[in-house]
């Protein structure tokens, strides 16, 4: 379990001494090789800025190259993360947001830990990095263009292997499974429409024999009227 804490900062960069230590943040985040991602204040989630230091625990099923989230507790205490990000105010005097600093090296062994197809986006452990990705053989839409998104690769270079073909086998699996897909789905379709049909058959038998109880009752009231008649 990765457990880190997110630093926020917020400079006036045309105060002398805000500017000096803005600019060491910077370079020292720059030795890191960090990239700064920026986002406009109407974009940012309030209050994030104040939760200052905050503990938090990497989600390690599910990173990307260059951004992570917290584990899910719920949707005020969930958070997507970059190494650095700065808020872009419209004065640019101001900056302001956060950066992670003792535990960035630890998330990025995380993310380099990771791997994934380019077609479902499944990820997997380092161990199934270049095997073929199981989970989306059969899927409805994937055409044959797709098929090299299925080898499973590095988050940490962001790309696929536009060469790859998987093995004979997984195509013809593939097309197996896809065909069973659209059959079944087929099946379905038509078991819907014969349902659809079963009730309207019902529903008018039923009004058939309400409009026959409604028809014999009133016979039984005009016989009995007739027999009045006939006495008179
Ligand atoms: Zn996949």
């Amino acid at each position: 379990m990765i457990k880190f804490k997110v630093i926020t900062y917020r400079y006036d960069i045309s105060k002398n001494e805000d500017a000096v230590r803005y600019d060491t943040m910077v370079s020292n985040l720059k030795k890191r090789w960090m990239i700064k991602d920026t986002i406009l204040r109407v974009q940012r989630s309030k209050g994030f800025i104040n939760n200052l230091e905050w503990d938090y625990i990497l989600d390690e099923w599910f990173l990307f190259d260059n951004q992570f989230n917290t584990v899910w507790k719920n949707w005020e205490n969930w958070y997507r993360l970059w190494f650095w990000s700065e808020t872009i105010f419209s004065n640019k005097d101001i900056k302001e947001w956060y950066y992670i600093w003792d535990w960035y090296l630890d998330i990025k062994k995380a993310i380099e830990n990771r791997c994934s197809c380019n077609y479902c986006w499944k990820q997997y452990w380092i161990e199934r990095l270049n095997t073929q990705c199981m989970s989306c053989q059969g899927s409805e839409y994937m055409i044959e263009d797709n098929y090299c998104l299925t080898k499973i690769t590095s988050l940490k270079f962001n790309s696929y292997d536009k060469n790859y073909r998987p093995s004979d086998e997984w195509i013809t699996n593939h097309l197996l499974l896809q065909k069973k897909y659209t059959l079944k789905k087929e099946i379905n379709h038509k078991k819907n429409i014969i349902e659809r049909y079963e009730k309207e058959i019902k529903d008018r038998v039923k009004e058939c024999d309400d409009k026959i109880i409604k028809l014999k009752f009133e016979i039984d009231t005009l016989k009995i009227k007739l027999k009045k008649y006939d006495k008179t």
